[in-house]
């Protein structure tokens, strides 16, 4: 229905063209315009009744309003009807990208295979409970995130990290949803619904994100604010001062500025901003970046500090086994009470210590063994410290030298090199075990890549202690480093940042989300690493990075960059070439034909220029 109105509209206005009797062509001119105008009518009037006159569909509403009254129907109604092109094809491009972006998901898992006593089952992914039983072969899909029980496969999670080098899965491992398995099969025990599961959260954050129209409208809306009045108000002097002042003709200078006012309409930005945008954004999901939205893809490019966290970030976040000490225990018991006090732990050093016991205990047992199901009394988690745990009325402590020494407990000091953990039990010291994390093999180079962008203010924040961190921060080439921090200090330094930055500069903070998501919160730009794993560091950041590598951000940052640059490289074409018409408009040396045409113009070339964002 609607195609066919634009069609017959610009039949219409064709006809209009050849029709010799004057009268008739020009009632079928303002047909033409009839019949595709209303909507750009209510929209405006719509606008003056919230009280914002000045916007984009009011310039051409009084512009071919003007021209009619001038006697210019032709070049009137076909401003209307191109102005109406543009914004159609701004909903198309739109739609493609979106379609492009769902495409990508439409690998989204349709079915998965439960495994029961009593035979396979298959059924759809919504269905699936947690703790249930999956069963996946080469060629399946992940339907739902799990933990490997049986099995080793290799796994193409390129959907969700865009990584396409398969990872090896083996018992113990977690998987994805949306993993692809190249080889091999498993059986997986669900750790979330499919609701909660890894795919299913990216596909809600792309649709969202792709609604990002509005983002671009706002922008555009801001701009009408400047660009309308200033136009009217020129096109307003540009009859005002001849006619006033030099007595000229009144209906020649009235026609110019109706010229003027028609080829100013800024149909080129209109399509060309959001279109930017889409091809940035979708770029970035391609390559495992999940971005919120426009503006903080917008905001990105403006980062004058990014302050990083250590653990998990710059670091792999898997501690490795170094020693186990203890004069009372044996090393194995060490181990074993460690792995018992984190398993409700969510922090890399829980798992990793989880993950040690889990292997020491294969060795011995064929069998992975599951840990002592305990009920303690109590659980609590000291961010930055450790853990406090009672169970049978005793209590235990897992953690730094902090929490040891909050709680009245003399340990043996050391000047290891590495991350101790402490072990106390009713205030005796049982022992400690050393881990080492080691950096992501490509921090170093993330790094150095970030200062030739031009982003030099890197800062390291860790609640690790002062000797570690300085070690890591030589080895990656960041030198302003702040050790020993709380949650709880890392929120205030980003704050202290925050409060002393220059007006149009941003700070982003990127970290793991375990004990830092009010961090991500509070920065302008809060990046999350580790996939879609922590639900809240999904929940607080704005960008994240679902394949762990630092390379991405500063892939993410050379997208922003780009984009913005592609934004301004729109913005002075346009403006500068609508700016020789309006001269030349003014002067009488073009008319409304040349305006109106060379608008489509630059509206071509910005559109192309818009999708080099995506390259
Ligand atoms: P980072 O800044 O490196 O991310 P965190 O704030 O997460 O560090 O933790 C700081 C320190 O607190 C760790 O280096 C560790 O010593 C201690 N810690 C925190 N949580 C735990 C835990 N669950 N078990 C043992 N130690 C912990
Ligand atoms: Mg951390």
């Amino acid at each position: 229905m609607k195609k066919i109105i634009w069609i017959s509209s610009i039949l219409i206005w064709f006809i209009a063209l050849f029709v010799p009797k004057a009268s008739l062509s020009f009632s079928l001119f303002v047909l033409a315009y009839l019949m595709v105008a209303g909507p750009v009518f209510a929209k405006t009037l719509k606008s003056i009744l919230k009280g914002n006159i000045f916007t984009v569909n009011f310039l051409m509403v009084i512009a071919t309003i003007g021209a009619f009254i001038v006697n210019e129907p032709a070049e009137a109604s076909i401003a209307m009807i191109l102005y109406l092109l543009g914004e159609e094809i701004e909903d198309y491009a739109i739609y493609r990208s979106q379609k492009s972006i769902s495409a990508l998901l439409a690998l989204k898992p349709q079915s998965a295979t439960l495994w029961q006593e009593s035979g396979n089952l298959v059924v759809s992914p919504e269905t699936v409970a947690i703790g249930d039983i999956l069963l996946a072969t080469t060629g399946d899909k992940i339907a739902l995130d799990g933990t490997i029980i049986e099995g080793e496969a290799y796994i193409d999670n390129s959907i969700i990290t865009g990584e396409s080098v398969p990872v090896h899965g083996k018992l113990g491992d977690s998987v994805l949803s949306g993993g692809l398995i190249k080889e091999g099969s498993l059986k997986i025990s669900v750790t979330k619904p499919y609701q909660d599961s890894t795919i299913s959260k990216m596909l809600a954050m792309i649709e969202h994100a792709s609604e990002s129209k509005s983002t671009s409208e706002k922008m555009m809306s801001r701009f009408a604010t400047y660009y309308t009045p200033i136009v009217v108000g020129l096109a307003f002097l540009l009859t005002f001062i001849p006619v006033v002042f030099w007595s000229a003709d009144a209906k020649t200078w009235l026609t110019r500025s109706f010229v003027f006012l028609a080829a100013s309409c800024p149909c080129s930005l209109i399509i060309s901003i959001p279109l930017t945008y889409f091809a940035g954004l979708h770029k970035a999901s391609q390559n495992g970046i999940l971005i919120k939205g426009a503006n903080y893809l917008e905001a990105f490019s403006k980062i004058d500090t990014l302050v990083l966290d250590k653990t998990g970030t710059l670091t792999k976040g898997s501690f490795d086994l170094v020693a186990i000490e203890s004069d009372s225990h044996s090393e194995e018991d060490v181990l074993t009470l460690a792995a018992m006090i984190e398993q409700y732990s969510k922090h890399p050093i829980a798992v990793s210590i989880r993950q040690a016991y889990t292997e020491n205990m294969s060795r011995k047992t064929a069998t992975a063994n599951a840990l002592p199901n305990i009920s303690p009394t109590q659980f609590q988690e000291i961010s930055g410290k450790g853990i406090v745990l009672h169970y049978q009325g005793n209590e235990y402590l897992c953690g730094n030298q902090s929490l040891l020494r909050d709680y009245g407990v003399s340990y043996p000091t050391g000047t290891s090199p590495y991350s101790v953990v402490y072990l106390a039990k009713d205030k005796e010291y049982i022992g400690s075990i050393t881990i080492a994390d080691q950096l992501k093999p490509d921090s170093v180079e993330a790094i150095s890549q970030f200062r030739k962008l031009g982003l030099d203010n890197l800062q390291l924040f860790t609640g690790d202690r002062t000797e570690i961190a300085n070690h890591i921060a030589r080895e990656v080439g960041i030198d302003i480093v702040k050790a020993d921090m709380l949650p709880s200090d890392k929120f205030n330094g980003v704050q202290a940042l925050l409060n002393q930055k220059a007006a149009n500069s941003k700070i982003a903070f990127v970290g793991d989300g375990i004990n830092d998501a009010s961090v991500l919160k509070l920065a302008d730009i809060g990046i999350a690493m580790g996939g879609l794993g922590a639900d809240i560091a999904v929940e607080s950041a704005d960008i994240i990075l679902t394949n762990d590598r630092l390379s991405s951000l500063v892939l993410a940052f050379g997208i922003s960059q780009k984009t913005a640059r592609i934004l301004k490289q729109n913005l002075i074409l346009s403006l500068g070439f609508k700016g020789m018409i309006l001269l030349l408009g003014s002067m009488g040396l073009v008319g409304m034909w040349a305006a109106v045409f060379a608008d489509v113009g630059i509206m071509l070339l910005a559109s192309l220029n818009s999708l080099r964002a995506g390259k």
